[in-house]
């Protein structure tokens, strides 16, 4: 592939493009792109910068190494070991989902209605009533204090983006996989959140029924894929990501069934649900979520591709 003869920055991008491409790859100057930075260490601004001068030697083996994998099929954002979500650099794993961009559109939601909903309330209370006995302040000081809850966190993509965006809110994240909890506290790490964070490891809500936490903000983006999919999926997908992050039973809609069952065990019902849904289930979602509870409003939020991707329901 590339030759031995010193090759500029910019020959080994072109060279590395063309390589992809043979192979198949989609977005071949993309990933070069992006493995060039790694490889580099550089800024995508920091490597233009270097455009001309001659790719270092002492990196060309890893740079050939990173290419072959690239074109065997694998997902850049494992062979980085890192994906961008919501401006924060997660760590990736192949122990976890890689965060998608659609994703980003829950966290907002979320972070817009839950934002709106517990504001609200610190101005009908005032702030006066924090000063009251013991109980009232310490319940006042709780209501203006909002526990967020994401369930399946993964890489911790939701959970770690709303800690990091709203010092006031209280974080708690489970996964069943003990291998993708250790990628999200590491992310908690890197984003600075690491306090305001409490992990536990189990079956969707269970550890935090187990430990009596009210949880006013239910968030989750769980595996949804039909089963019967599998073989349509991109191979990137289907081959690297993790199975349990994937696939939701027959018709994915297990996980959704199995939480809203669980939230009649949560001492309180959460006042806000943000689910993340597949292709054609948002209806169905919807309807189980209206079964769960009583709200003030349902409704879903359609994706940039038009998609109808997230369920939210809340009480005002
Ligand atoms: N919550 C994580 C994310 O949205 C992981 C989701 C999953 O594994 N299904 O990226």
């Amino acid at each position: 592939m590339l030759e031995e003869r010193r090759l500029t920055i910019r020959e080994a991008y072109s060279e590395a493009s063309s390589f992809l491409r043979r192979h198949g790859v989609r977005d071949p100057e993309a990933n070069a792109e992006r493995l060039l930075e790694h490889v580099l260490g550089e800024s995508r601004s920091g490597m233009l910068l270097r455009w001309g001068e001659k790719f270092p030697v002492e990196q060309l083996g890893n740079w050939k190494a990173l290419l072959e994998r690239k074109a065997a099929g694998e997902p850049v954002q494992y062979i980085i070991g890192e994906q961008e979500f919501y401006g924060h650099a997660f760590e990736v794993t192949p122990a976890v989902l890689i965060p998608r961009p659609e994703t980003e559109l829950l966290v907002e939601e979320v972070l817009r209605l839950g934002r709106l909903l517990w504001s609200a309330e610190a101005v009908d209370s005032g702030t006066g009533l924090l000063r009251h006995a013991d109980g009232a302040e310490e319940r006042e000081a709780v209501r203006h204090r909002p526990t967020v809850c994401d369930i399946g966190t993964g890489s911790g993509a939701i959970a770690l983006t709303l800690a990091a965006a709203c010092a006031e809110w209280r974080v708690l994240a489970s996964d069943l996989s003990p291998e993708a909890l250790a990628v999200a506290r590491s992310n908690a790490l890197r984003l600075g959140v690491g306090e305001r964070v409490t992990f536990a490891e189990g079956d969707l809500l269970r550890p935090w029924i187990e430990r009596r936490e009210r949880i006013d903000i239910l968030v989750s983006n769980p595996p949804y894929i039909p089963e019967a999919d599998e073989p349509g999926l991109q191979p990137e997908v289907r081959l690297y990501e993790p199975r349990t992050a994937l696939y939701g039973g027959e018709d994915g809609l297990v996980l959704y069934r199995r939480m809203t069952a669980q939230l009649a065990g949560l001492v309180a019902l959460p006042r806000l649900v943000g689910f993340e849904v597949g292709f054609g289930q948002a209806q169905a979602v919807r309807g189980l979520l209206e079964q769960a509870g009583d709200w003030d409003d349902l409704y879903v939020v359609p994706d940039l591709a038009g998609i109808e991707r997230h369920v939210i329901a809340y009480r005002k």
